[in-house]
């Protein structure tokens, strides 16, 4: 088949575009992938005990985006599911993000100065971010944001990123706020939802289109060669006149000639108990203990019954492409100076018309699925207009 798009990199981005380039378009589409299965990092699977579980770390799928929403749900029915996550503070399991019930639990004796302190100060449901907290000019909520400093998020934030909160974009820390509310959901979007038969399925369905194929577990280096010169792409050697959607890290696809973009990764542990349940609810965060940060146990996650479960435990570390464990760039560090490199790259991908980059690891942007998923479709609109025009 001759192709009008290659597209490398098979996670929600690069399969977003390719069921849209096939099915608006009508395009003929090669999606590869250097990993032996689709769906990137969203990839779950049933383990060798039958359980359903995430690869590559929890994925809980949460929008405001109506559009956004109905779009996957062309091709996935739902489970309603609202992500609950506890935090082990000393001997206490309390709410996160930190809220009135996780003051009841954490701060008992300060509990009603508190509470009339911040009724002063908040709006009831208001989110607040823990570096906004820390400045307060009362006293009371200057300490009560301390010790959630301290508590929830310092060591927390130094496991996962190796940085201070401070040292990181506010935008990192403020994902998670504290609350002036009685909700214990992690997330507060219109839309937390699990797809029925799990991200595998969906991204299977998507693809369905026979003006799609799939080549996996090839490196987009064996069959693709950028002449940055002349700006030309051969594909197997020859010319290649269509289009490359590109999923992939930005700094690789330009042989990291300004150096290379750091990340960090993850070593995920899964261990299996012959216990119904191995944990009170589907993910507890261990901000002061252990050097993992969380445990997720799937089922709570999945709504799966079965007699035993499957847990896993995150150990964050230096990402290093030549460490076979530490190899998948899981998270860019979102500071100053990696934007500033990263915004070095883009100008080069600014000048490559044949090339769209897009998606977490082409952006270099933290984005969540929904994220993602409503960039590609916002591309896929200007591409219409685009068509249009012409
Ligand atoms: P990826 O999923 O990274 O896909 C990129 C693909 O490109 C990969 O499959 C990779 O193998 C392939 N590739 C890279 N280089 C090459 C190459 N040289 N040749 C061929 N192929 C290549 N989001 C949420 O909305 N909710 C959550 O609960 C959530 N939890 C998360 C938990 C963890 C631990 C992590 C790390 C992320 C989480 N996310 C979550 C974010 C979510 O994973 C991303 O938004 C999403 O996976 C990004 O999709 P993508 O297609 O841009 O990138
Ligand atoms: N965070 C923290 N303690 C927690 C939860 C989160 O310090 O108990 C901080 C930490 O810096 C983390 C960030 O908030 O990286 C974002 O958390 P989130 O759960 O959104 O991270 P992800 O699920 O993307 O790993």
């Amino acid at each position: 088949m001759a192709y009008d798009y290659i597209i490398v990199g098979a996670g929600i981005a690069g399969i977003t575009a390719a069921e849209q380039l096939a099915n608006v378009f009508n395009k003929k589409v090669l999606l590869i992938d250097k990993r032996d299965h689709i769906g990137g990092n969203c990839y779950d699977y049933y383990d060798e005990h039958g359980i359903l579980v995430h690869k590559y770390g929890p994925h809980i799928f949460h929008t405001d985006s109506q559009r956004v929403f109905e779009y996957l749900s062309l091709y996935t029915t739902w489970n309603v599911y609202n992500h609950k996550v506890l935090g082990k503070i000393g001997d206490v399991l309390a709410p996160i993000p930190f809220n009135l019930i996780s003051i009841e639990k954490c701060l008992v004796d300060e509990r009603d100065a508190l509470f009339y302190s911040l009724f002063e100060h908040y709006e009831i449901n208001e989110e607040v971010t823990i570096l906004e907290m820390r400045k307060s000019d009362d006293e009371l909520i200057r300490g009560l944001a301390n010790y959630v400093y301290e508590n929830v998020f310092l060591h927390y934030t130094q496991k996962q990123w190796d940085l201070s909160p401070e040292e990181l974009d506010p935008s990192v820390t403020s994902r998670v706020p504290v609350r002036i509310s009685y909700d214990c959901r992690y997330f507060t979007d219109k839309y937390q939802r699990m797809p029925a038969n799990g991200y595998t399925v969906m991204f299977e369905n998507m693809l369905s289109n026979h003006n799609i194929n799939i080549l996996l577990e090839k490196d987009y280096h064996e069959i693709l060669d950028v002449d940055f010169e002349s700006g030309k792409i051969y594909f197997y050697d020859e010319e290649f006149k269509g289009k490359i959607v590109f999923t992939g890290m930005i700094d690789e696809f330009f042989d990291y000639r300004y150096g290379s973009l750091p990340y960090r990764s993850l070593v995920l542990v899964d261990e299996h108990v012959d216990e119904r349940f191995f944990q009170t609810n589907a993910t507890i965060n261990y901000p002061n203990d252990y050097h993992f940060t969380r445990i997720t146990e799937y089922k709570y996650i999945t709504g799966q019954e079965a007699p035993s479960t499957s847990i896993q435990l995150e150990y964050p570390t230096k990402y290093d492409p030549n460490v076979s464990e530490a190899s998948i760039p899981y998270y860019p560090i979102p500071q100053e100076k990696n934007h500033e490199l990263y915004n070095k790259y883009r100008l080069l991908a600014d000048e490559f018309e044949n090339v769209k980059f897009i998606g977490r690891l082409a952006e270099y942007k933290y984005l969540n699925m929904d994220k993602v998923v409503e960039e590609v479709l916002d591309w896929i609109q200007e591409c219409m207009e685009d068509e249009l025009e012409e």
